[in-house]
């Protein structure tokens, strides 16, 4: 039992390895529809297309529905299939030149983006718009922050006028006199706390990120594919990788953690849960660059949080912006 378990699993392995093999060309002649040429192969040799095409099914009017969407050819089931039992031998594929296997990852990341939206505003189980609610329970933190700093300012003035009817009745009428007029002259503005300023911030941040979110999920793999890249960039496998490569492969293991996150949304649960996905970088990492796991999962520990202390940098410096400016 246990060693037929065994067997299996190196089956398994070996499969892994073998790059997509694409089906010998069959001698059968065809007519081209189009153009009328006689031909042996797959695609008419004078104008292009496909040998395939017959009368129409509901088979292929649905794969010309998703040909709209650029799904209809390139391997968007073998491409998930192999995102998440070979990923990164599909990826070594990919960068290795077989692109007519798979799907292109730039053009899978908006359409993940497109399927995240789609089920982040409604479609999942519970039936809500998860984007809305989110972005509301900002605002309400940056209401209730704002409040807060009138309040306390409010709070302040009445304390104030307290004192100045308590010295009214005393000697210093005329200087409390003099002075409430000055405290008044000032304009009414709330004072802004550091809260209410990164409060803000997230607010506006999150209204950015939604109406941008492709550019949103590139620019937020940037700093760490370039930590990655740093770390993985002289490997085993592949010992001269260019960044443009390495970014490649990181967009395909961005969405393959992308399509986890995508069905965790659609059942409603947590966004903190979403941590459970970036394990899923650890498999991909090692097959692509031949290392072992120890040293994938503590590069992989590395460059995550020098990317993450990066990210938090740069979110204090936007914060202490918003801060000066809204003082
Ligand atoms: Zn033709």
């Amino acid at each position: 039992m246990f060693e037929e378990l065994k067997e299996r699993y190196r089956a398994f392995c070996e499969w892994q390895k073998v790059p997509h093999h694409v089906k010998p060309m069959s001698d059968e002649e065809h007519q081209c529809s189009t153009c009328g040429r006689r031909y042996v192969g797959n695609f008419c040799p004078q104008c292009g297309q496909s040998a395939q095409v017959g009368r129409y099914s509901f088979k292929n009017a649905f794969l010309l529905y998703l040909d709209v969407w650029g799904l209809g050819n390139r391997g968007m089931f073998r491409t998930i299939r192999d995102l998440f039992l070979r990923p990164g031998y599909m990826i070594r594929d990919y960068l290795n030149g077989m692109q007519m296997a798979y799907f292109p990852p730039f053009k899978m990341l908006f359409l993940i983006i497109t399927l995240s939206l789609l089920v982040n505003t409604g479609l999942n189980i519970k039936g809500e718009n998860r984007l809305q609610a989110n972005h509301e329970h900002l605002v309400q933190d940056y209401q209730t922050s704002l409040g807060k700093g009138g309040q306390t300012d409010r709070g302040e003035q009445l304390t104030a006028s307290g004192s100045e009817q308590q010295t009214a009745s005393g000697s210093e009428q005329q200087a409390a006199a003099a002075k409430a007029p000055t405290a008044d002259e000032e304009p009414p503005r709330k004072k802004v706390d550091t809260q209410t300023a990164f409060n803000k911030m997230a607010l506006d941040f999150n209204e950015w990120q939604n109406n941008h979110m492709a550019i949103f999920n590139l620019i937020l793999l940037i700093p760490l594919s370039w930590m990655l890249f740093l770390a993985f960039r002289h490997s085993p496998n592949i010992p001269d990788m260019r960044f443009a490569e390495f970014f490649v492969a990181m967009v395909y293991m961005s969405n393959l953690m992308s399509m986890v996150t995508i069905v965790m949304d659609f059942f409603c649960l947590d966004e903190t849960l979403q941590i459970a996905t970036y394990p899923l970088i650890i498999v991909p990492l090692k097959q692509l660059t031949g290392y072992g796991y120890v040293r994938c999962i503590l590069s992989a520990l590395l460059a995550f949080m020098l990317a993450m202390l990066l990210l938090f940098m740069a979110m204090l410096a936007v914060g202490i912006v918003y801060a000066i400016i809204m003082r």
